[in-house]
């Protein structure tokens, strides 16, 4: 099974993604966390990404799916694999699509969180506090949501057109509140 968790910056994708993670036993592949992986080790691809991470652009498409065609193979292994921060481009999607497409595979399910984009700011500066994470400043929020809305919105439409089932799920409230209305999606997935 190949599962997507879909949503802007500051959505909770990472949190609901690892909590599924564990009810489902479904593999939580982070393309944000591979990267800052290969970031805080100095890799040669860490090298290449940290200052477009930093600055909050996309980093490009042959890059991170080279990077997903390596890993999707193991994180399918079991019960499959959960998406988050990939595709964010409609190039990105449709490369994801052939991937799967060689091993018979295809996206089973899109969950799309739905947040408020004041509350996603809120969330991120707060985040910034907790995690330090670099890309979490003001200026560099606002470059994201720009991403976010001129690239990746589209690959829902990408997802809609090919028929595929997409849960829209209010992201709104606590980690546990969401993730009741994630788990009540999904159940309607897996019983269709
Ligand atoms: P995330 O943790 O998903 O918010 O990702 C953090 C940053 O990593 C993004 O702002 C991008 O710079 C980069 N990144 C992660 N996933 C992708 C992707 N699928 N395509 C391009 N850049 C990505």
């Amino acid at each position: 099974m190949i599962g997507i968790i879909f949503g802007p910056p500051g959505s909770g994708k990472g949190t609901q993604a690892a909590r599924l993670e564990k009810e489902m036993r479904i593999h939580h592949l982070s393309t944000g966390d591979i990267l800052r992986g290969e970031v805080a080790k100095g890799s040669g691809l860490g090298q290449e990404v940290g200052r477009i991470m930093a600055a909050g652009d996309l980093v490009p498409d042959d890059l991170i799916v080279d990077v997903v065609r390596a890993r999707l193979p193991e994180a399918e292994e079991g019960a499959g694999a959960l998406l988050d921060g990939f595709p964010r481009t409609e190039a990105q999607a449709r490369a994801l699509d052939a991937m799967l497409h060689d091993e018979g595979h295809k996206v089973d399910f899109v969950v799309a969180l739905n947040v408020p984009e004041k509350l996603l700011v809120d969330r991120l500066l707060h985040r910034a506090q907790v995690e330090g994470r670099t890309d979490d400043t003001r200026d560099v929020i606002a470059e994201r949501m720009r991403e976010y809305h001129k690239l990746t919105e589209a690959v829902l439409d990408h997802y809609r057109k090919q028929g595929i089932k997409i849960s829209h799920v209010e992201g709104t409230g606590s980690p546990d509140e969401v993730f009741d209305r994630v788990h009540a999606a999904l159940s309607g997935i897996s019983s269709r």
